[in-house]
């Protein structure tokens, strides 16, 4: 059941994404609309995993997070890979909080908010289902949101910021990293443009991660090498945006 909604949301997403990604450049630089794409002090590096939590997978990324003595946030969905009502799921979820780093939320089942003909009640469930199971399982409101492939309009940012009070988090790395699952090296060239000519007194950045894709682990690991050496300190999304 894991592996064939595994393969479903998959394929989903990579076509989506891919829609997304021809639509809309990536943005660079913290928007006028209020969205964060980078911290609010240079020299900080915010690691981000999107739609886990996938027990097997998620939990290899925080042994190595562990290992480095580092913190991320992980933006999870519903019902994906794993399932926020699942034993298993939860318990992921609460091993996230215990080992310091943060939860954000990233929709129920994961779809593209910018759709023009998304319901305002669609997109408000999509984000308060998982704001609401957050809630009951780790105690906490969660004051962080990523839309699905990055995509949003203005409708989206009335109902997620306006409505439901949460700061929208982007990127300004973007591994690629599910276009090429399992390949570290490639995922490692992309962290190298997005970070030329940067200096840590300057700049600061937020990279995108999917925890679930095989190879998530091993990435992170190369991944966390290449910003410590960079000079970067590593912080949770809402250290970054200065919550
Ligand atoms: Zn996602």
């Amino acid at each position: 059941m894991v592996n064939k909604m595994g393969l479903i949301f998959t394929l989903v997403g990579v076509i989506s994404l891919a829609l997304a990604t021809l639509g809309s450049p990536y943005p660079k630089a913290k928007q006028e609309d209020g969205v964060h794409t980078k911290c609010t002090q240079p020299g900080m590096f915010s690691l981000t995993f999107d739609d886990g939590p996938l027990p097997g997978r998620t939990e290899a990324v925080l042994d190595v997070l562990k290992e480095a003595n580092v913190t991320a946030t992980f933006f999870v969905c519903g019902q994906t890979y794993s399932d926020l009502h699942s034993v298993e799921g939860q318990a992921t979820v609460r091993r996230i909080i215990a080992e310091g780093h943060q939860i954000g939320i990233h929709t129920w089942s994961h779809p593209y908010l910018a759709d023009p003909w998304r319901s305002v009640e669609e997109v408000t469930n999509e984000v308060k289902s998982v704001a609401d199971k957050l809630l009951e399982i780790t105690g906490n409101r969660i004051p962080i949101m990523r839309p699905p492939y990055g995509a949003y309009n203005d409708s989206v940012l009335d109902i997620v910021r306006g409505e439901l009070g949460l700061e929208v988090i982007m990127w300004n790395v973007n591994t690629l990293d599910w276009s090429h699952p399992g390949d570290t090296a490639a995922a490692i060239e992309n962290y190298k443009i997005e970070t030329s000519g940067s200096h840590p007194s300057v700049d600061s950045f937020i990279a995108l991660h999917h925890d679930p894709l095989p190879g998530s682990s091993e990435l992170a690991v190369e991944a966390i090498r290449f910003m410590i050496s960079a000079g970067y300190r590593f912080v949770t999304v809402g250290e970054c945006i200065g919550l």
